[in-house]
Protein backbone atom coordinates (compact mmCIF):
# COMPACT_ATOMS: atom_id res chain seq x y z
CA UNK A 1 0.00 0.00 0.00
CA UNK A 2 1.02 3.84 -1.15
CA UNK A 3 1.94 5.47 1.99
CA UNK A 4 1.51 8.99 -0.28
CA UNK A 5 0.06 9.51 -3.30
CA UNK A 6 1.14 12.48 -5.60
CA UNK A 7 -0.87 15.10 -6.78
CA UNK A 8 -3.44 13.66 -9.84
CA UNK A 9 -3.81 10.57 -7.94
CA UNK A 10 -6.83 9.15 -5.94
CA UNK A 11 -6.02 6.26 -3.07
CA UNK A 12 -9.33 3.94 -2.95
CA UNK A 13 -12.41 5.10 -1.16
CA UNK A 14 -11.40 5.07 2.73
CA UNK A 15 -7.82 4.58 2.45
CA UNK A 16 -6.36 7.30 4.58
CA UNK A 17 -2.36 7.53 3.46
CA UNK A 18 0.19 8.53 5.99
CA UNK A 19 1.69 11.33 4.15
CA UNK A 20 0.40 13.73 2.12
CA UNK A 21 1.33 16.61 -0.09
CA UNK A 22 0.70 20.72 1.53
CA UNK A 23 1.92 23.74 1.56
CA UNK A 24 3.70 24.76 4.45
CA UNK A 25 5.30 27.55 6.09
CA UNK A 26 8.76 27.22 8.40
CA UNK A 27 9.81 29.44 10.77
CA UNK A 28 13.40 29.73 9.01
CA UNK A 29 11.39 30.71 5.64
CA UNK A 30 8.88 33.56 7.56
CA UNK A 31 8.69 36.70 5.24
CA UNK A 32 7.06 37.54 2.00
CA UNK A 33 4.76 34.56 1.19
CA UNK A 34 6.28 34.05 -2.51
CA UNK A 35 9.83 32.97 -0.16
CA UNK A 36 7.75 31.64 2.66
CA UNK A 37 5.12 29.46 1.51
CA UNK A 38 7.03 25.79 -0.27
CA UNK A 39 5.12 22.39 -1.22
CA UNK A 40 6.19 19.58 0.66
CA UNK A 41 5.33 16.18 2.12
CA UNK A 42 3.66 16.13 5.41
CA UNK A 43 2.16 13.25 7.73
CA UNK A 44 -1.36 13.36 7.41
CA UNK A 45 -3.36 14.48 10.91
CA UNK A 46 -5.34 12.30 12.92
CA UNK A 47 -8.90 12.75 13.10
CA UNK A 48 -9.97 12.77 16.54
CA UNK A 49 -13.91 12.69 17.81
CA UNK A 50 -16.31 15.07 16.33
CA UNK A 51 -13.85 15.57 13.47
CA UNK A 52 -14.16 15.17 9.71
CA UNK A 53 -11.15 14.53 7.75
CA UNK A 54 -11.53 15.89 3.93
CA UNK A 55 -10.09 15.03 0.57
CA UNK A 56 -9.72 18.45 -0.19
CA UNK A 57 -10.82 19.32 -4.05
CA UNK A 58 -10.36 23.64 -3.72
CA UNK A 59 -9.11 26.08 -1.72
CA UNK A 60 -9.54 29.25 -0.85
CA UNK A 61 -6.62 32.60 -1.04
CA UNK A 62 -7.44 34.47 2.06
CA UNK A 63 -5.12 37.30 3.98
CA UNK A 64 -4.40 34.29 7.11
CA UNK A 65 -1.94 32.57 5.10
CA UNK A 66 -0.30 36.46 4.13
CA UNK A 67 0.10 36.88 8.02
CA UNK A 68 1.24 33.66 8.92
CA UNK A 69 3.70 33.74 6.57
CA UNK A 70 5.16 37.03 7.53
CA UNK A 71 5.12 35.53 11.00
CA UNK A 72 3.59 39.14 12.17
CA UNK A 73 1.98 40.36 14.47
CA UNK A 74 2.45 36.75 15.36
CA UNK A 75 4.00 33.82 15.16
CA UNK A 76 1.62 31.36 14.30
CA UNK A 77 3.98 28.33 14.63
CA UNK A 78 4.85 29.33 18.13
CA UNK A 79 1.38 30.63 19.13
CA UNK A 80 -0.02 27.01 18.22
CA UNK A 81 3.00 25.26 19.83
CA UNK A 82 1.92 27.57 23.02
CA UNK A 83 -1.95 26.13 22.74
CA UNK A 84 -0.28 22.58 22.76
CA UNK A 85 0.21 21.57 18.34
CA UNK A 86 3.31 19.74 18.07
CA UNK A 87 4.05 21.08 14.59
CA UNK A 88 7.02 23.15 13.53
CA UNK A 89 4.80 23.31 10.44
CA UNK A 90 2.50 25.56 9.44
CA UNK A 91 -0.34 24.43 6.59
CA UNK A 92 -2.43 26.94 6.22
CA UNK A 93 -5.67 27.54 3.99
CA UNK A 94 -9.38 28.76 6.29
CA UNK A 95 -11.30 27.80 3.96
CA UNK A 96 -12.13 24.87 1.05
CA UNK A 97 -14.36 22.41 -0.50
CA UNK A 98 -14.13 18.82 -0.71
CA UNK A 99 -15.15 15.04 -0.06
CA UNK A 100 -15.63 13.72 3.23
CA UNK A 101 -12.87 10.91 3.55
CA UNK A 102 -13.35 9.62 7.24
CA UNK A 103 -15.00 10.32 9.95
CA UNK A 104 -14.21 10.43 13.75
CA UNK A 105 -16.36 9.23 16.60
CA UNK A 106 -19.57 10.90 18.05
CA UNK A 107 -19.54 12.74 14.39
CA UNK A 108 -23.01 13.58 13.24
CA UNK A 109 -24.74 15.32 10.05
CA UNK A 110 -22.11 14.21 7.55
CA UNK A 111 -20.65 11.03 6.31
CA UNK A 112 -17.74 9.57 4.20
CA UNK A 113 -18.20 10.33 0.22
CA UNK A 114 -20.70 13.95 0.99
CA UNK A 115 -19.50 16.87 -1.19
CA UNK A 116 -18.95 19.63 1.68
CA UNK A 117 -17.46 22.70 2.41
CA UNK A 118 -15.38 24.08 4.57
CA UNK A 119 -15.58 27.16 7.00
CA UNK A 120 -13.05 29.19 9.45
CA UNK A 121 -14.98 29.59 12.38
CA UNK A 122 -13.94 26.89 14.80
CA UNK A 123 -15.05 26.55 18.56
CA UNK A 124 -15.48 24.17 21.30
CA UNK A 125 -18.79 22.96 21.36
CA UNK A 126 -18.84 21.41 24.77
CA UNK A 127 -17.05 24.36 26.68
CA UNK A 128 -19.42 26.26 29.24
CA UNK A 129 -20.36 29.31 28.04
CA UNK A 130 -21.26 28.07 24.12
CA UNK A 131 -23.41 25.56 26.41
CA UNK A 132 -24.89 28.61 27.79
CA UNK A 133 -25.78 29.99 24.60
CA UNK A 134 -23.24 32.11 23.30
CA UNK A 135 -22.60 32.41 19.96
CA UNK A 136 -19.57 30.32 18.75
CA UNK A 137 -17.52 33.15 17.42
CA UNK A 138 -17.81 34.96 20.50
CA UNK A 139 -16.66 31.82 22.67
CA UNK A 140 -13.59 32.02 24.45
CA UNK A 141 -12.89 28.65 22.65
CA UNK A 142 -12.97 30.00 19.64
CA UNK A 143 -10.36 29.70 16.80
CA UNK A 144 -9.35 30.70 13.60
CA UNK A 145 -8.52 26.92 11.52
CA UNK A 146 -6.18 27.29 9.20
CA UNK A 147 -4.34 29.79 11.44
CA UNK A 148 -4.65 29.38 14.88
CA UNK A 149 -4.39 25.59 13.90
CA UNK A 150 -2.06 23.95 12.25
CA UNK A 151 -3.76 22.23 9.30
CA UNK A 152 -6.18 24.21 7.49
CA UNK A 153 -7.25 23.54 3.73
CA UNK A 154 -4.12 23.66 1.75
CA UNK A 155 -3.12 20.27 1.08
CA UNK A 156 -4.70 17.39 0.00
CA UNK A 157 -6.12 16.67 3.73
CA UNK A 158 -8.09 18.77 5.74
CA UNK A 159 -9.25 17.83 9.63
CA UNK A 160 -12.08 19.84 10.51
CA UNK A 161 -14.96 19.85 13.37
CA UNK A 162 -17.84 18.17 11.84
CA UNK A 163 -19.77 21.94 12.38
CA UNK A 164 -17.62 22.96 9.63
CA UNK A 165 -18.69 21.44 6.98
CA UNK A 166 -21.38 22.11 4.96
CA UNK A 167 -23.42 20.61 1.89
CA UNK A 168 -21.74 21.64 -1.13
CA UNK A 169 -24.95 22.97 -4.11
CA UNK A 170 -24.22 20.99 -6.90
CA UNK A 171 -24.42 23.93 -8.97
CA UNK A 172 -20.94 25.61 -8.10
CA UNK A 173 -17.50 23.96 -9.63
CA UNK A 174 -15.08 22.91 -6.93
CA UNK A 175 -13.14 26.15 -7.31
CA UNK A 176 -16.31 28.24 -6.44
CA UNK A 177 -17.27 26.04 -3.81
CA UNK A 178 -13.18 26.49 -2.01
CA UNK A 179 -12.82 29.75 -2.70
CA UNK A 180 -15.58 32.19 -1.15
CA UNK A 181 -16.64 30.95 2.08
CA UNK A 182 -14.35 32.96 4.26
CA UNK A 183 -15.18 36.74 2.56
CA UNK A 184 -18.70 35.98 2.38
CA UNK A 185 -19.54 34.92 5.57
CA UNK A 186 -17.47 37.27 7.23
CA UNK A 187 -19.07 40.15 4.74
CA UNK A 188 -22.38 38.61 5.61
CA UNK A 189 -21.61 38.77 9.37
CA UNK A 190 -20.91 42.85 9.15
CA UNK A 191 -23.58 43.52 7.11
CA UNK A 192 -26.52 41.50 8.95
CA UNK A 193 -25.31 40.07 12.25
CA UNK A 194 -25.02 43.48 14.45
CA UNK A 195 -28.50 44.32 15.38
CA UNK A 196 -30.04 46.83 14.88
CA UNK A 197 -27.18 47.95 12.48
CA UNK A 198 -28.20 45.75 9.38
CA UNK A 199 -28.98 46.68 5.84
CA UNK A 200 -32.29 47.78 5.39
CA UNK A 201 -33.91 49.03 1.77
CA UNK A 202 -32.50 52.34 0.62
CA UNK A 203 -29.43 52.32 3.56
CA UNK A 204 -26.16 53.73 2.04
CA UNK A 205 -23.27 51.63 3.05
CA UNK A 206 -19.95 52.11 2.08
CA UNK A 207 -17.45 49.57 1.46
CA UNK A 208 -14.01 49.79 1.46
CA UNK A 209 -11.33 47.62 -1.13
CA UNK A 210 -14.90 47.19 -2.67
CA UNK A 211 -12.87 44.92 -5.63
CA UNK A 212 -11.22 42.65 -3.28
CA UNK A 213 -12.11 39.64 -1.57
CA UNK A 214 -14.55 40.88 1.15
CA UNK A 215 -15.72 44.23 -0.63
CA UNK A 216 -16.53 42.36 -3.70
CA UNK A 217 -18.69 39.80 -1.41
CA UNK A 218 -20.16 42.97 0.48
CA UNK A 219 -21.32 44.84 -2.55
CA UNK A 220 -23.54 42.02 -3.61
CA UNK A 221 -24.88 41.13 -0.31
CA UNK A 222 -25.95 44.72 0.29
CA UNK A 223 -28.10 44.70 -2.89
CA UNK A 224 -29.75 41.62 -2.23
CA UNK A 225 -30.57 43.93 1.42
CA UNK A 226 -31.82 46.72 -0.88
CA UNK A 227 -29.10 48.60 0.34
CA UNK A 228 -26.87 51.21 -1.73
CA UNK A 229 -23.44 49.83 -2.18
CA UNK A 230 -20.77 52.83 -2.82
CA UNK A 231 -17.58 51.16 -3.76
CA UNK A 232 -14.10 52.57 -2.14
CA UNK A 233 -10.95 51.25 -4.81
CA UNK A 234 -7.56 52.46 -6.45
CA UNK A 235 -7.78 52.05 -9.74
CA UNK A 236 -10.11 52.03 -12.89
CA UNK A 237 -10.16 48.15 -13.30
CA UNK A 238 -11.16 47.46 -9.55
CA UNK A 239 -13.70 50.43 -10.14
CA UNK A 240 -14.95 48.55 -13.74
CA UNK A 241 -14.94 45.06 -11.00
CA UNK A 242 -16.60 46.65 -8.56
CA UNK A 243 -19.54 48.06 -11.24
CA UNK A 244 -20.07 44.64 -12.74
CA UNK A 245 -20.85 42.90 -9.19
CA UNK A 246 -23.66 45.81 -8.58
CA UNK A 247 -21.78 48.85 -6.95
CA UNK A 248 -23.81 51.24 -7.06
CA UNK A 249 -20.80 53.83 -7.70
CA UNK A 250 -17.60 53.99 -6.82
CA UNK A 251 -15.37 56.48 -5.42
CA UNK A 252 -11.17 56.46 -6.03
CA UNK A 253 -8.75 56.68 -2.72
CA UNK A 254 -5.78 57.70 -4.56
CA UNK A 255 -7.70 61.54 -5.52
CA UNK A 256 -7.48 61.71 -1.53
CA UNK A 257 -4.73 62.20 0.72
CA UNK A 258 -5.45 62.50 4.27
CA UNK A 259 -5.34 58.83 5.31
CA UNK A 260 -3.52 57.55 8.15
CA UNK A 261 -3.61 58.81 11.79
CA UNK A 262 -5.18 62.19 12.30
CA UNK A 263 -2.68 64.98 12.87
CA UNK A 264 -2.34 65.90 16.43
CA UNK A 265 -4.72 68.90 17.47
CA UNK A 266 -1.72 70.99 18.86
CA UNK A 267 -0.31 71.33 14.84
CA UNK A 268 -3.81 73.08 13.82
CA UNK A 269 -2.43 73.61 9.51
CA UNK A 270 -1.82 69.94 9.63
CA UNK A 271 -4.82 69.42 11.19
CA UNK A 272 -6.83 71.37 8.94
CA UNK A 273 -5.67 69.89 5.57
CA UNK A 274 -7.06 66.93 7.11
CA UNK A 275 -10.77 67.49 7.99
CA UNK A 276 -10.25 69.41 4.59
CA UNK A 277 -9.49 66.23 3.23
CA UNK A 278 -12.39 64.21 5.32
CA UNK A 279 -14.76 66.87 3.68
CA UNK A 280 -14.04 66.17 0.35
CA UNK A 281 -14.44 62.42 0.20
CA UNK A 282 -17.57 63.44 2.30
CA UNK A 283 -18.83 65.63 -0.37
CA UNK A 284 -17.36 62.83 -2.72
CA UNK A 285 -19.61 60.14 -1.26
CA UNK A 286 -22.96 62.32 -1.63
CA UNK A 287 -22.17 63.37 -5.07
CA UNK A 288 -21.86 59.62 -6.79
CA UNK A 289 -24.90 58.64 -3.97
CA UNK A 290 -26.76 61.26 -5.74
CA UNK A 291 -27.98 62.34 -2.45
CA UNK A 292 -26.83 64.58 0.72
CA UNK A 293 -26.87 61.32 2.95
CA UNK A 294 -23.90 59.72 4.67
CA UNK A 295 -23.32 55.86 4.99
CA UNK A 296 -25.52 54.03 7.47
CA UNK A 297 -23.12 51.02 7.67
CA UNK A 298 -19.27 51.48 6.95
CA UNK A 299 -17.75 48.15 6.06
CA UNK A 300 -14.09 48.51 7.47
CA UNK A 301 -10.59 46.60 7.33
CA UNK A 302 -8.42 48.43 6.07
CA UNK A 303 -7.46 49.50 9.34
CA UNK A 304 -5.16 52.69 10.56
CA UNK A 305 -5.04 54.43 6.89
CA UNK A 306 -9.28 54.18 6.81
CA UNK A 307 -10.77 54.52 10.46
CA UNK A 308 -10.37 58.11 11.20
CA UNK A 309 -12.47 58.54 7.94
CA UNK A 310 -14.83 56.12 8.18
CA UNK A 311 -15.69 57.24 11.63
CA UNK A 312 -15.63 60.87 10.48
CA UNK A 313 -17.89 60.09 7.70
CA UNK A 314 -20.70 58.11 9.14
CA UNK A 315 -24.31 58.78 9.85
CA UNK A 316 -25.36 60.35 12.86
CA UNK A 317 -26.94 56.82 14.86
CA UNK A 318 -24.86 54.54 12.01
CA UNK A 319 -22.34 52.01 12.39
CA UNK A 320 -18.40 51.23 11.42
CA UNK A 321 -18.04 47.46 11.22
CA UNK A 322 -14.72 46.48 11.43
CA UNK A 323 -13.39 42.60 10.77
CA UNK A 324 -9.57 43.82 9.76
CA UNK A 325 -6.28 45.78 9.32
CA UNK A 326 -4.68 45.41 6.39
CA UNK A 327 -2.69 48.67 6.84
CA UNK A 328 -2.25 48.53 10.42
CA UNK A 329 -3.55 47.68 13.45
CA UNK A 330 -3.07 51.20 15.46
CA UNK A 331 -5.92 53.43 14.36
CA UNK A 332 -6.46 57.09 15.42
CA UNK A 333 -9.99 57.48 16.92
CA UNK A 334 -11.46 61.22 17.35
CA UNK A 335 -14.72 59.98 19.74
CA UNK A 336 -16.57 63.15 19.75
CA UNK A 337 -17.67 61.27 16.69
CA UNK A 338 -18.52 58.62 18.16
CA UNK A 339 -20.80 60.31 21.43
CA UNK A 340 -21.90 63.28 19.60
CA UNK A 341 -23.39 61.50 16.37
CA UNK A 342 -23.79 58.36 18.46
CA UNK A 343 -21.84 56.31 16.57
CA UNK A 344 -21.34 52.75 17.22
CA UNK A 345 -17.95 50.96 16.53
CA UNK A 346 -18.27 47.22 16.16
CA UNK A 347 -15.47 44.37 15.93
CA UNK A 348 -16.81 41.31 13.61
CA UNK A 349 -14.92 38.25 12.68
CA UNK A 350 -15.42 35.74 10.90
CA UNK A 351 -19.05 33.78 10.97
CA UNK A 352 -21.44 31.56 12.83
CA UNK A 353 -22.29 28.72 11.41
CA UNK A 354 -26.39 29.89 10.19
CA UNK A 355 -24.41 32.94 8.26
CA UNK A 356 -22.04 30.70 6.45
CA UNK A 357 -24.70 28.90 5.85
CA UNK A 358 -26.92 31.30 4.38
CA UNK A 359 -24.24 32.48 1.87
CA UNK A 360 -23.59 29.11 0.95
CA UNK A 361 -27.13 28.77 0.10
CA UNK A 362 -27.08 32.71 -2.07
CA UNK A 363 -24.14 30.94 -3.89
CA UNK A 364 -25.96 27.96 -4.61
CA UNK A 365 -29.42 29.71 -6.14
CA UNK A 366 -26.77 31.75 -8.28
CA UNK A 367 -27.84 34.70 -6.08
CA UNK A 368 -24.09 35.60 -4.96
CA UNK A 369 -21.31 35.22 -7.67
CA UNK A 370 -18.04 33.81 -5.91
CA UNK A 371 -15.93 36.21 -8.30
CA UNK A 372 -13.69 33.78 -8.64
CA UNK A 373 -10.81 35.50 -10.92
CA UNK A 374 -8.13 33.19 -10.64
CA UNK A 375 -7.17 29.52 -10.03
CA UNK A 376 -3.79 28.74 -8.90
CA UNK A 377 -2.46 25.05 -8.43
CA UNK A 378 -1.04 23.64 -4.78
CA UNK A 379 2.15 24.50 -6.02
CA UNK A 380 1.44 27.96 -7.29
CA UNK A 381 -0.14 28.50 -3.68
CA UNK A 382 2.90 31.34 -3.05
CA UNK A 383 2.05 33.25 -6.15
CA UNK A 384 -1.42 33.60 -5.54
CA UNK A 385 -1.20 35.00 -1.99
CA UNK A 386 1.83 37.27 -3.09
CA UNK A 387 -0.72 38.89 -5.41
CA UNK A 388 -2.80 39.10 -2.45
CA UNK A 389 -0.39 40.42 -0.17
CA UNK A 390 0.40 43.15 -2.96
CA UNK A 391 -3.39 43.89 -3.36
CA UNK A 392 -3.32 43.05 -7.34
CA UNK A 393 -5.99 40.90 -7.13
CA UNK A 394 -10.00 41.11 -7.10
CA UNK A 395 -12.24 39.23 -5.82
CA UNK A 396 -11.66 35.70 -4.48
CA UNK A 397 -8.87 33.35 -6.06
CA UNK A 398 -9.16 29.56 -5.74
CA UNK A 399 -6.10 26.62 -5.52
CA UNK A 400 -7.10 23.73 -6.73
CA UNK A 401 -5.62 20.81 -4.86
CA UNK A 402 -6.94 17.73 -5.85
CA UNK A 403 -9.19 18.32 -8.06
CA UNK A 404 -8.86 17.72 -11.95
CA UNK A 405 -7.91 20.77 -14.07
CA UNK A 406 -11.48 21.72 -15.45
P1 LIG B 1 -8.23 41.87 -0.44
O1 LIG B 1 -6.79 42.14 -0.66
O2 LIG B 1 -8.95 40.96 -1.37
O3 LIG B 1 -9.00 43.25 -0.43
C1 LIG B 1 -8.59 44.28 0.39
C2 LIG B 1 -8.76 45.60 -0.33
O4 LIG B 1 -8.48 46.62 0.62
C3 LIG B 1 -7.79 45.81 -1.47
O5 LIG B 1 -8.36 45.36 -2.69
C4 LIG B 1 -7.56 47.31 -1.47
O6 LIG B 1 -8.43 47.89 -2.43
C5 LIG B 1 -8.02 47.75 -0.09
N1 LIG B 1 -6.91 48.35 0.64
C6 LIG B 1 -5.69 47.84 0.86
N2 LIG B 1 -4.93 48.73 1.53
C7 LIG B 1 -5.70 49.82 1.73
C8 LIG B 1 -5.48 51.09 2.33
N3 LIG B 1 -4.30 51.43 2.86
N4 LIG B 1 -6.49 51.97 2.32
C9 LIG B 1 -7.69 51.67 1.76
N5 LIG B 1 -7.94 50.49 1.16
C10 LIG B 1 -6.96 49.58 1.16
O7 LIG B 1 -8.37 41.33 1.05
P2 LIG B 1 -9.65 40.70 1.78
O8 LIG B 1 -10.85 41.42 1.34
O9 LIG B 1 -9.63 39.23 1.66
O10 LIG B 1 -9.31 41.04 3.31
C11 LIG B 1 -9.17 42.38 3.74
C12 LIG B 1 -8.77 42.43 5.21
O11 LIG B 1 -9.78 41.84 6.00
C13 LIG B 1 -7.47 41.71 5.56
O12 LIG B 1 -6.75 42.50 6.47
C14 LIG B 1 -7.92 40.42 6.24
O13 LIG B 1 -7.00 39.93 7.19
C15 LIG B 1 -9.22 40.88 6.90
N6 LIG B 1 -10.19 39.77 7.04
C16 LIG B 1 -10.66 39.48 8.30
C17 LIG B 1 -11.54 38.47 8.51
C18 LIG B 1 -12.05 38.17 9.87
O14 LIG B 1 -12.87 37.27 10.05
N7 LIG B 1 -11.64 38.87 10.91
C19 LIG B 1 -12.01 37.62 7.39
C20 LIG B 1 -11.53 38.06 6.08
C21 LIG B 1 -10.62 39.09 5.95
P3 LIG B 1 -8.06 49.23 -3.26
O15 LIG B 1 -6.58 49.23 -3.42
O16 LIG B 1 -8.77 49.04 -4.55
O17 LIG B 1 -8.58 50.36 -2.45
Amino acid sequence: MKDLYPLGETPPTGRVPERMIAATIRRERFGEPKDAMIVEEVPTPPVGPGQVLVWVMAAGVNYNMVWASLGRPVDVIAMNRRAGSTEDLHVGGSDGAGIVWAVGSRVRGTKVGDEVILTVSQWDERSDDVRLGTDGTCSRSTRVWGYETSHGSLAQFAVVDDYQVHPKPAALSWEDAGCFSLTAGTAYRQLCGWHPHTVSPGDPVLIWGGAGGLGSMAIQIVNQLGGVPVAVVSDGKKAEHCRSAGAHATIDRQVFQHWGPMPPGDTPKDLRQWQVGVRRFQQAFWEVLGERRSPRIVLEHPGSATLPTSIAVCDLGGMVVTCGATSGYHADLDLRFLWMRQIRLQGSHMANTRQFRSVIALAGRGSLDVCRTGTYSLAESSTAHQLLREGAQMGNLAIRVNAPAA
